[in-house]
């Protein structure tokens, strides 16, 4: 690792093709595995995830609705979680790194599920107004 060292490459021969290029290929690698561990930052926003679940699923239930939709980026379809699934997969996410986010609930009522962001700025309208 001493002879492509480019700070003490003087006598003009090739450094690293790959020195300064942002496409260099050993990144590829990176994507191969599709499990990472988890960092100790995402296991704190999965916890908090979890935490505004629970509090999505006493807010909102009361207001008929039953769970979350999320825009699938893998497959670009709408997934549809119960509060409860939603929370399992979350925990299964804690545990193994993996979800089961292909494998939402059967039969969903569209209307009864809203997207995280809408969950939440219900949830804190809810919380505003009984301030
Ligand atoms: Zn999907």
């Amino acid at each position: 690792m001493t002879h492509h060292d480019p700070l003490w490459d003087s006598d003009g021969g090739p450094l690293d093709p790959f020195l300064d290029d942002p496409s260099d290929p050993s990144d590829l690698l990176d994507d191969l595995d599709p499990v990472e561990p988890l960092t100790d930052t995402d296991r704190r926003e999965i916890a908090e995830d979890l935490a505004e679940l629970e509090e999505f699923e006493i807010a909102l239930t009361p207001h008929g609705i039953l769970g979350i939709v999320v825009d699938c980026g893998d497959c670009g379809e709408q997934h549809f979680f119960s509060w409860a699934l939603m929370s399992a997969n979350l925990r299964s996410l804690l545990g193994n790194g993996r979800t089961g986010i292909h494998e939402p609930a059967a039969e969903p009522r569209p209307e009864s599920y809203v997207t995280w962001d809408y969950a939440r700025g219900f949830t804190d309208a809810l919380a505003s107004h009984h301030r």
